[in-house]
């Protein structure tokens, strides 16, 4: 059977393939630590799982508006209002089925064929892909640990042509965990301003999870003039540890909105009427249960900055937020005979000490690996050992 052409361009999810890869190794028999996906250890809260089972109890079991229900979109309009200072009406509002889904349906509904979208690297592995599953061209815009992976106006300036169509901005990025400040995004919104044609795609979807209280800052608080080419993206997966309910949302220019509705309706209907109402629920909270998970993931944070650091081979330097730990690995890769990449340092964490860590270059970084530390502090503990053991 012939698959198409635009599938055969496309490579699976590198972090989905290394955590189902675990699960498979654990349901064997084996005591794999994986520190693959960003997957919150937690459990969803209390109060969220039983605006579910109420939801299910009082019928709300059937479609929902294709864009989600309306309820839900205003306590998204709140969200925005109260935690980020951004105003949005009902109407400018999608909810899909995880932020994912949004970020590919504004991909489908905005971009053509040849069309470019400029991508800081490293990257999240799927925004080179969803973009070529638009038919246009992932443009990526080079980054190291020492400007701590950002880009700047200019590096965005340098890589803008008469085909750029949108910039993809995530902070506090995956895998990085470095967040632009203010001063980073007043530099890129001079530069984006020139060009209103681009469209700006905030993805925010790690917001919450921010260190030493530091603040999160949407590039629109900082240039309001950015507004009508900017969509925002978020959800409820990574901040309430409820990646399995699929819920993400998008915010922003109504007639883009409105394209992506288009796609929802022609495609997945709606999302989980159930899911929904839970999301709701997370989102008219007062957050106390997310900064517990997040204060956890600073101490596991910490932990690991100190600990793979001692590691002769390892560079770390320490982020400011996610739940991910970028480590360069060119020492160890030299180190380890016959080891000559970090895909293959990856399979030897996998074949010799039961971990699993995601490749660097899955994300664009040669010689790097991301270590995911939604997992317990035990785990971690245990992981290290481990990694300390193998190399000894
Ligand atoms: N976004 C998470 C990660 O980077 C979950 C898996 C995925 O969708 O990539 O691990």
């Amino acid at each position: 059977m012939k698959l198409s052409k635009r599938i055969s361009n496309t490579k699976t999810s590198a972090t989905i393939a290394m955590s189902m890869k675990a699960r498979e190794l654990t349901l064997q028999g084996k005591d794999i630590i994986s520190l693959s996906a960003g997957e919150p250890d937690f459990d969803t809260p209390r109060n969220i799982k039983n605006a579910a089972i109420e939801s299910i109890n009082s019928g709300n079991t059937k479609y929902t508006a294709v864009d989600g229900m309306l309820t839900l979109k205003e306590s998204i309009v709140k969200k925005f209002k109260n935690e980020n200072n951004l105003e949005y009406t009902p109407d400018q509002i999608i909810v899909s089925t995880g932020c994912k889904q949004s970020i590919y349906n504004l991909c489908q509904a905005t971009l053509d064929e040849g069309d470019e979208v400029l991508i800081p690297s490293p990257y999240w592995v799927s925004y080179p892909e969803i973009v070529k599953l638009s038919d246009a061209v992932p443009v990526f815009v080079e980054t190291n640990s020492e400007t701590d992976f950002k880009v700047t106006g200019k590096m965005l300036e340098d890589n803008i042509t008469k085909r750029t169509k949108m910039i993809l901005l995530n902070s506090p990025s995956n895998p990085s965990g470095f967040i632009y400040s203010q001063e980073d995004l007043k530099d890129i919104g001079r530069v984006l301003k020139k060009y209103p044609n681009i469209i700006i795609a905030s993805d925010d979807i790690y917001e919450h999870i921010i260190f030493n209280g530091k603040k999160f800052t949407n590039i629109l608080n900082v240039c309001p003039e950015l507004y009508d080419q900017t969509i925002v993206l978020n959800g409820v997966s990574k901040a309430y540890a409820m990646t399995g309910w699929r819920i993400g949302y998008a915010a922003g220019n109504s007639t883009i909105i409105g394209a992506m509705k288009k796609i929802q309706s022609q495609s997945t209907s709606c999302t989980c009427s159930i899911s929904q109402a839970a999301a709701k629920a997370a989102l008219d909270d007062d957050n106390s249960e997310v900064t517990k998970m997040v204060s956890e993931y600073q101490l596991r944070s910490e932990y690991l900055h100190t600990e793979l650091n001692k590691i002769e081979g390892i560079k770390y330097k320490k982020p400011e937020g996610s739940f991910y730990a970028f480590v360069d690995v060119n020492g160890l890769i030299n180190k380890i005979e016959n080891i000559n990449d970090d895909f293959e340092l990856a399979e030897y964490f996998l074949r010799e000490a039961d971990i699993a860590v995601v490749p660097g270059t899955a994300f664009g970084s040669k010689n790097h690996i991301r270590i995911s530390f939604a997992t317990s502090l035990v785990n971690l503990e245990k992981a290290v050992c481990r990694i300390k053991n193998l190399l000894s």
